[in-house]
């Protein structure tokens, strides 16, 4: 039978599995045993336990990552997947990943007859279990069409950017834009508030006038006033997506993206071990 591997199973991974689980027979791996077993359990996926003794009939490979670095080491490191793989293949990258790695896996994947598309999302995890996530795609028409299926259960929006790596180019520039607008966010609360005006009071302002942006109606109002800080996007992903973003910007002039980026880089030492990305607002005293 036809079956989908999804390796991956952290705070975006299990929904998103679980959702594929309904509509495609799907096994399921991730390092952590317990993360494979709460989506088995939710979603009626097969387990894997074992990269090495994979269900028969494999033909498309979903991996939802943190980095660049899992996604080499579990298609090309020691035991790689890829070789084993039969041609006509399927593999989607659904993980925030750098261009130029991407770009060089999809090379090797397609000289064994492998199809490679990088699709990285954007909505976090809410959108995440609801199947309603945004998917900017890279790799070429065919196999971009081979994995619309898939990823037509997970997101209502897919953009075919360009070709493989053009998805995590664009997934990395919007997140270095998601980042600096929350910064620039904190910073007018923190000039109002020395203003005396209430933080909350000033992001009504903002909400209601042309200051607003996802940042200020999402991010300020839902996760930063209340400080529970609960978004489920890791601090430490965003930066390596801005990292990834002002790699690609060497050649241009972005001073406002620089000055983001250097605040919350220098930042991050004063934040605790797995800081929220909403936690940017500590940098800027609104926790007080
Ligand atoms: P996460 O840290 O919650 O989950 C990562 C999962 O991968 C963990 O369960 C971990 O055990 C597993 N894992 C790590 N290495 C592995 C390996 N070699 N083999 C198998 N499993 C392995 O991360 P996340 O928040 O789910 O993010 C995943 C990707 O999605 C990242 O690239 C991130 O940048 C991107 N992303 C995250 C969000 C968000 O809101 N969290 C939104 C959009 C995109």
């Amino acid at each position: 039978m036809a079956t989908t591997l999804f390796i991956g199973l952290g705070r975006m991974g299990a929904p998103m599995a679980a959702l594929h689980a309904k509509t495609f027979t799907t096994a399921v791996f991730d390092l952590s045993n317990e993360a494979t077993a709460q989506v088995v359990e939710e979603g009626g996926a097969i387990p894997v336990t074992d990269l090495s003794s994979l269900p028969a009939g494999i033909d498309t490979v979903i991996l939802m990552l943190p980095s660049s670095r899992q996604v080499e080491d579990t298609l090309t490191g020691d035991n790689g997947l890829l070789r084993s793989l039969s041609e006509g293949t399927l593999i989607i990258d659904m993980g925030s990943s750098e261009p130029t790695s991407t770009q060089d896996l999809a090379r090797q994947a397609q000289e064994l007859g492998v199809d490679y598309v990088d699709a990285p999302v954007s909505g976090g995890v809410p959108k995440a279990r609801t199947g309603e996530l945004s998917i900017l795609v890279g790799g070429t028409d065919e196999a971009v069409a081979k994995a619309r299926p898939h990823l037509e259960v997970m997101g209502t929006t897919i953009i075919h950017v360009g070709n493989e790596g053009a998805g995590d180019a664009a997934k990395a520039i919007n997140n270095l834009v998601s980042a600096t607008n929350i910064a620039v966010a904190c910073e007018a609360l923190t000039m109002a508030d020395d203003f005396g005006i209430e933080p909350t009071k000033m992001a009504e302002v903002l909400n209601s006038a042309t200051g607003r942006s996802q940042a200020s109606e999402l991010k300020v109002t839902k996760y930063i006033l209340p400080q529970n800080f609960t978004s489920g996007f890791a601090y430490d992903l965003m930066l390596k997506d801005m990292t990834i973003a002002m790699g690609l910007a060497h050649s241009l002039e972005t001073p406002v993206t620089d000055v983001a980026f250097d605040k919350l880089n220098t930042g991050r030492a004063d934040l605790g071990d797995t800081p929220d990305h909403t936690e940017i607002s500590r940098l800027y005293g609104l926790d007080r």
